[in-house]
């Protein structure tokens, strides 16, 4: 994928303008890229459709030429194909969280689960506890108990003649007397979809009453992969994907198709056989590895810092019209994620650098994560208006975010705080400088 895209994109960077003819030839090229990764043709035509939409209807930024700007658009696209943000797992506020692996054999359930396992404990400081329900594979339940071992994780079995709804309901039973806060249940695959087997997956879902269920899928069988989510999606209702073995030379195909044909956030990939390598999927990462063009990221980068001071400044003008909301918010978090707290951030922000008192803002780096999820968790209309906020959204905040009302309350008061801050600030430099109307 990369090498067609790259050749297109040689060609169109040399110019200082682009004819629509280089946009429709760059087109047909992350066409057949994409074709060629075994993405979905489907998904391919909606996917050229929007873009093409997209990179029409906008102005030209000044920043961007032409061509730069179908990259952008095309980059965008890919993230938001894949889901956009990344997408976490469950947390149940009456723990254990319940998390049932599925998929067909051979496609990492059961490294998968002692992956997790891993992560939730190093990651999420959890107490963890594994499940072996495949029954049926030799050495299936051996293998789980060798990995626990390895991890120091305990692994509930009833070996291999008690049936696997059995299992399950033992195992929860057993966690919530031990104060486990996930059970995770490796269940057996198949080499095909079959009835038999989504029977029993439905039965063992019917008493386990998962938070998530995770299909395990091999991200080098492409297009396969996308029948079998589909397939198990209508079955179980996933909430969600873990696509493995990423670390070979596979084509990212899979990884676009299965959110966009199945709706079904992508949670975690698989990086290699080691139980460490187990990432959570970030959509704007994969889609820079899909298109696999270092320089011409950093291109779109450098126009983009650009965009952003023109964002700043339309967020100053905001901030004396005191009508911020939270996607502003967000809009500036996001931009400095990884730059540092927050009253570092604010610092950065037109005019902010001359207000004193931004103590009571201070949010260390960790936090920003969490206030990130919380924003994103609201709707539009609570992002516009926070003040229509009541028990009930917020509780649906808090767990959407994966945080507690707690800290949901606490942003909303921060927020308020902010705002006021803001309007000193505002009738601080009004009054010293020029007189200005309202608005
Ligand atoms: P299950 O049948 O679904 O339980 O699959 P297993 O967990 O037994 O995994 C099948 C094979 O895939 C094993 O050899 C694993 O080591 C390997 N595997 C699983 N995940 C990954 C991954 O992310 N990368 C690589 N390279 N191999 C993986
Ligand atoms: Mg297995």
């Amino acid at each position: 994928l990369a090498e067609r895209l790259q050749g297109t994109l040689t060609k169109i960077r040399g110019k200082g303008k682009v004819s629509e003819q280089d946009v429709k030839e760059m087109m047909r090229e992350v066409r057949l890229a994409l074709l060629e990764a075994d993405v979905n043709f489907k998904v391919v035509k909606q996917f050229i459709a929007n873009v093409r939409e997209k990179a029409l209807g906008q102005d030209v930024m000044k920043s961007l030429t032409p061509g730069q700007q179908v990259i952008k658009v095309v980059n965008e696209e890919l993230t938001s194909l894949m889901g956009g943000e990344q997408s976490k797992i469950a947390v149940n506020n009456k723990p254990p969280t319940v998390v049932m692996m599925v998929g067909l054999q051979g496609a990492g359930k059961t490294t998968t689960s002692a992956k997790l396992a891993n992560h939730l404990r190093k990651k999420h400081n959890r107490k963890p506890m594994l499940v072996a329900a495949d029954i049926y594979r030799p050495a299936a339940i051996k293998q789980l108990e060798t990995l626990g071992k390895q991890l120091s994780m305990p692994v509930f079995s009833l070996g291999d003649q008690v049936s696997p709804v059995e299992i399950a309901k033992q195992a929860i039973e057993e966690a919530k007397k031990e104060h486990y806060d996930y059970v995770l249940i490796d269940t057996a695959g198949r080499l095909h979809v079959d009835e038999q087997l989504m029977n029993e997956l439905q039965q063992i879902k019917e008493i386990a009453k998962p938070d998530e269920v995770l299909l395990v899928v091999d991200a080098m069988t492409g297009q396969d992969a996308v029948n079998v989510a589909e397939s198990f999606n209508e079955q179980l209702d996933l909430t969600g994907v873990v696509l493995t073995k990423l670390d070979g030379d596979t084509r990212g195909g899979a990884a676009i198709s299965v959110k966009a044909v199945t709706n079904t956030p992508i949670k975690f990939a698989g990086m290699g056989e080691k139980i460490d390598q187990l990432e959570p999927f970030h959509p704007e990462r994969m889609a820079s590895r899909i298109l696999g063009m270092g320089d011409v990221l950093t291109l779109i980068e450098k126009a983009q810092a650009n965009v952003d001071e023109e964002k700043a400044k339309e967020l100053e003008k905001k901030m004396r019209t005191m009508d911020i909301t939270f996607d502003d918010f967000l809009d500036q978090l996001s931009q400095v994620r990884n730059m540092g707290p927050l009253d570092e951030l604010l610092n950065m922000m037109p005019g902010m650098n001359k207000m004193k008192g931004m103590k009571d803002l201070k949010v260390d780096e960790k936090q920003i994560g969490h206030i990130e999820a919380i924003v994103r968790s609201m709707t539009p209309k609570e992002k516009q208006d926070p003040s229509i906020m009541n028990a009930s959204r917020k509780r649906r905040i808090a767990n959407g975010s994966g945080t507690s009302i707690q800290e949901v309350n606490r942003l909303l008061k921060q927020f308020e705080e902010m705002k006021k801050m803001m309007k000193q600030m505002s009738n601080m430099t009004s009054g010293k400088g020029k007189k200005k109307g309202k608005g």
